[in-house]
């Protein structure tokens, strides 16, 4: 049987600064993580002041065009090379405060593994579809959107992230349950894809994970670690979150 390596990745968001760039350099070099991946995704202008380690660094967004005329965009050749080696796609506040849609988000995964960055694709429901029992249609037509677009192969090369909307900086955590549930459905939706797809891709949970519940949620069976937001800012947070995992 195929072991995941267990990862957790760090979404600063629009949060940080050269001295907390300086901080998490410091801390994280100073700690090893056996037998699991560790990434923070700051800011794309912060990336290259890291001095990442132990760690890897990753993107928050890219661009699904090449260099050319794109004001404010970051190709993902730009952003390997300020040493970037995953990139954060379709998370829920790039879909929302950039129109982002489901076909726009795998032509972004599509244009990182095309020029050599690992996409972590980010799903997951509002409120609203939850309480309307639409959860796993809702999911599955943002995996069906990737699919559309990648072929089995690349979707393998892929990490995809379970993130509830409701659960986004709110505190409110999904229960170890409620996060199991979606992520055997999306691990269901990669098997009726490609079988192997199921047992090798990485699925992470996102969504107000916090040292106290880290360990609960990435014990369950079809979570391999997290995406983390909030707690991902605070180095003590974090690693004990990374040791969580
Ligand atoms: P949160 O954010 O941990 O602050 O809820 C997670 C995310 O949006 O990636």
């Amino acid at each position: 049987m195929t072991k995941r390596t267990p990862m957790v990745a760090g979404n600063w968001k629009m949060n940080g600064s050269r001295s907390l760039v300086e901080s998490f350099t410091n801390v994280l070099n100073s700690h090893t993580f056996d037998n699991m991946d560790v990434v923070v995704c700051p800011p794309a202008g912060f990336l290259s002041m890291f001095v990442a380690q132990t760690y890897s660094l990753g993107a928050q967004d890219c661009s699904a065009q090449d260099n050319g005329a794109h004001t404010g965009d970051n190709s993902v050749q730009m952003l390997k090379e300020l040493g970037a080696k995953y990139v954060i796609v379709g998370h829920s506040e790039r879909r929302q405060d950039h129109d982002e849609s489901n076909e726009t988000v795998a032509r972004k995964a599509h244009k990182a593994l095309a020029d050599g960055l690992v996409p972590i694709i980010c799903v997951g429901e509002s409120l609203k579809i939850r309480e309307a029992g639409q959860v796993n249609e809702f999911v599955g037509e943002q995996l069906g959107a990737i699919f559309a677009i990648l072929d089995a192969e690349q979707v393998g090369q892929c990490i995809i992230a379970y993130e509830p909307i409701w659960a986004i900086g709110t505190g409110k955590t999904a229960s170890p349950e409620q996060a199991q549930d979606v992520h055997a459905f999306i691990r269901e939706t990669l098997a009726n894809y490609q079988s192997d797809l199921a047992l090798n891709t990485r699925l992470l949970y996102g969504g107000s994970v916090k040292p106290d519940n880290a360990a609960q949620l990435f014990a369950q069976p079809d979570i391999d670690g997290g995406l983390i937001g909030g707690a991902s800012l605070n180095t003590d947070d974090f690693i004990a979150i990374c040791q969580a995992a």
